[in-house]
């Protein structure tokens, strides 16, 4: 059976392009090498326990992405409101950073010090301007750097493991939307009348089955209109391609090698992956741009914690160079169905290489780490931990390094010379984005095969403010 369109993954990027163009009467085959779908937007249940990949909050601002969202979620669709802070100098500090809580938070001498900073740098940038030419520049000559070493830089270093010379001022400008110090005294005295976005303080988040809920009611969606079929457990093995065209894709499904024949292709696997696939492969310029290309892990440790609540807030960012752990997040706060009476469940973030230590680090390890983690910063005692269990995300963040960009241009541009193939995606694209980008570039990508044109979503990012995690 041949499909009209064949779309590699099955997270939120291939579902919604898959969702859209089924709606618009096409069939759609999705092959997904993991045996659930939602990619990193996906849920998982174990001892009565629901949980994400890290938080996940949903919210977007655009209007067509909500009215799908809200549509398909139907009564399971709840709102809720956002409580995350940044843990440092044991003290939890308000994230997005807020003035009033910085100048209340901070010791005396330290917001001297910020102060006194932020006002040499604007001068020094007046005298010798500073260049956005990586993370750190972009960040100091807004803040100052007694503030950029406290919220931006450590954590930032400790998230990437990079040096913020090394990382793309991209990452900043997407990231934060405060301007600079006195912006934000500004904002905290005089609040805006439409909030930005890194302060809008509600989300939405299914009440049952967490974040993965949206995935399957996508899923639900494109098996509802026939003739569509979404195949988990298939990992696509080579992309075939001759001339202007792919010709095929062969997976391995249920022990056995398949091939599906394609008229269109829709690819939301990383962007690294789909070249490594070729066959033929491309030429080496395409090739050594690939290889440039570098994607961050993270290692997830899930703790079951025999207690009613560890806090109010849905993530705690933990900066601080003497943890591993960089982010802890408490899914009850998400949902109150996403665990059983009197337990509640953590998950510990730590980043780091596919293949290094931190990867290879045997389970009970891992645990060990992370308990010790949250224990030094007052969050749980070891003996409250019943249960544990780990994920690793091989393909968690593009990394933004200076280069990047050239990069990825060289590859999607390579890409665009096979006609019937389609890559997007948070992953597809190299590009850091939420879960509201990826529905939304499935859409547009499904309008425009509808319509008969071809991909660009170059701009959808762009229009944004801001990303989350
Ligand atoms: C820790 C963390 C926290 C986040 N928090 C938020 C948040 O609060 N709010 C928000 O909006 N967004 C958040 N995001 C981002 C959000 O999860 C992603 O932007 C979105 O889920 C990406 O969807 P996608 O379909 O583009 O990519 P993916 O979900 O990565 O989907 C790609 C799919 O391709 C599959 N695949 C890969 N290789 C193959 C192969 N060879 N064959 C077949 N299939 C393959 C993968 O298994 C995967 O299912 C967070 C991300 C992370 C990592």
């Amino acid at each position: 059976m041949t499909f009209q369109h064949t779309i590699l993954g099955a997270g939120l990027a291939g579902l919604s392009a898959g969702l859209n163009l089924a709606r618009g009467g096409r069939s759609v085959s999705l092959l997904e090498k993991e045996p659930y779908v939602g990619g990193l937007a996906a849920s998982f249940g174990k001892d009565g326990f629901t949980f994400d990949l890290g938080p996940h909050r949903f919210h977007t601002r655009n209007q067509k992405v909500q009215a799908q969202v809200e549509e398909l979620l139907g009564a399971n669709l709840h709102w809720r409101r956002r409580l995350s802070r940044i843990f440092m100098l044991g003290k939890r500090f308000n994230y997005p950073l807020s003035a009033t809580n910085v100048v209340r938070s901070l010791p005396p001498h330290l917001l001297a010090r910020a102060f006194f900073d932020y006002f040499a740098i604007r001068l020094r940038n007046r005298i010798h301007p500073i260049p956005d030419d990586c993370f750190q520049n972009w960040v100091l000559k807004r803040f100052g750097r007694t503030l950029y070493r406290l919220f931006f830089g450590t954590y930032t270093e400790k998230a990437w493991g990079i040096p913020c010379t090394q990382i793309s001022a991209d990452w900043a400008s997407q990231r934060i939307t405060l301007l600079n110090l006195m912006d934000a005294v500004k904002k905290t005295l005089f609040r805006p009348k439409h909030a930005p976005r890194t302060l809008v303080s509600r989300f939405l988040y299914p009440a049952r089955g967490g974040i993965g809920a949206l995935a399957e009611s996508y899923a639900s969606g494109i098996l509802a209109s026939g003739g569509n079929r979404i195949l988990t457990g298939a990992a696509v093995r080579r992309i075939r391609w001759r001339g202007e065209r792919v010709l095929a894709v062969d997976f391995a499904h249920q022990g056995t090698e398949q091939s599906e024949a394609i008229e269109s292709l829709i690819s939301t696997i990383p962007l690294t992956t789909a070249i490594d696939l070729l066959d033929p492969a491309p030429p080496e310029e395409v090739l050594h741009s690939r290889r440039s290309l570098r994607y961050k892990a993270i290692v997830f440790v899930m703790l079951a914690l025999e207690r009613e609540k560890v806090t109010d807030d849905h993530w705690i960012y933990l900066p601080e160079q003497h943890l591993r752990v960089h982010r802890v997040s408490e899914f009850k706060n998400f949902s109150e169905h996403s665990c059983p009476p009197g337990k509640t469940m953590l998950a510990a973030e730590i980043t780091c290489n596919f293949g290094d230590s931190i990867w290879n680090m045997e389970q009970d390890e891992l645990v060990a780490l992370a308990v010790a983690d949250l224990e030094k910063v007052g969050l749980i005692e070891p003996a409250q931990v019943r249960g544990a269990h780990i994920h690793r995300e091989r393909y968690s963040y593009p990394l933004y390094d200076l280069t990047y960009r050239e990069h990825v241009q060289r590859c999607l541009g390579w890409l665009k010379g096979l006609k019937n193939l389609h890559s997007t995606g948070r992953q597809g694209l190299f590009q850091y984005g939420n879960m509201d980008h990826s529905i939304a570039m499935g859409m547009v990508l499904a309008e425009r095969l509808l319509r008969g044109a071809g991909a660009d979503h170059s701009a959808l990012l762009a229009e944004e403010e801001h990303v989350d995690g």
